[in-house]
C-alpha cells in the first residue's frame, strides 16, 4: 500500500482490527520512509459471492462469464468494450455488500438496468437480441 504523503511503496502495518461485524478489517499503516501514518480498510469483495441459478444449483461469481455473455449478445454489432466493463464494474460495486449468496435473476436485472441507464440504444439492441431466444429462461441459462 503506497504512502499517501511521499508515494513510497514500503509501508508497514502497525495495528489491525476487525470492525463492522467481522466484515471489515481496519489497518493502521506507517510509511517506512517518512513515518506518515494512515488507515486502510479491507473488505470482502464480490468475487467470493455465490450465484444461485434458476435450477437452484450454485456457482461462484465469475466476471469473465458475464463479460462473455454481454459480448455474445452484442455479436455482429458494434461493441463498446468500455461500456461493457462499466456495466460489470457498477454491478460489482452495487453488490459488494451483498450476503454470501445471490440469485442469478438479480444479477441479470442489474445488467438490464445498467444498460438502460448507460445507453438506451444498447438496451434496445440487447433486448432485441434476447427476444430471439425462446424465452427469458433460455437466455438466462445461456448467460449462466
Ligand atoms: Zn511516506
Amino acid at each position: 500500500m503506497k504512502c499517501a504523503k511521499c508515494q513510497n511503496m514500503d509501508t508497514k502495518v502497525i495495528d489491525s482490527r476487525i470492525v463492522e461485524d467481522w466484515q471489515v478489517i481496519r489497518r493502521r499503516r506507517e510509511c517506512e520512509f517518512c513515518s506518515h501514518r494512515f488507515t486502510t480498510f479491507e473488505k470482502r469483495w464480490i468475487t467470493e459471492l455465490t450465484i444461485i441459478k434458476n435450477d437452484w444449483t450454485k456457482q461462484m461469481y465469475d466476471r469473465q462469464k458475464i463479460k462473455r455473455g454481454l459480448m455474445l449478445a452484442f455479436a455482429k454489432r458494434k461493441i463498446d468494450h468500455e461500456m461493457v466493463e462499466n456495466i460489470i464494474n457498477n454491478l460489482e460495486i452495487k453488490r459488494q455488500n451483498e450476503w454470501n449468496e445471490i440469485h442469478a435473476k438479480k444479477i441479470w436485472e442489474d445488467i438490464l438496468k445498467e444498460l438502460k441507464e448507460i445507453d438506451p440504444v444498447a438496451f434496445v439492441r440487447f433486448a432485441s437480441v434476447y427476444k430471439s431466444f425462446e424465452s427469458l429462461e433460455d437466455f438466462k441459462n445461456f448467460i449462466w
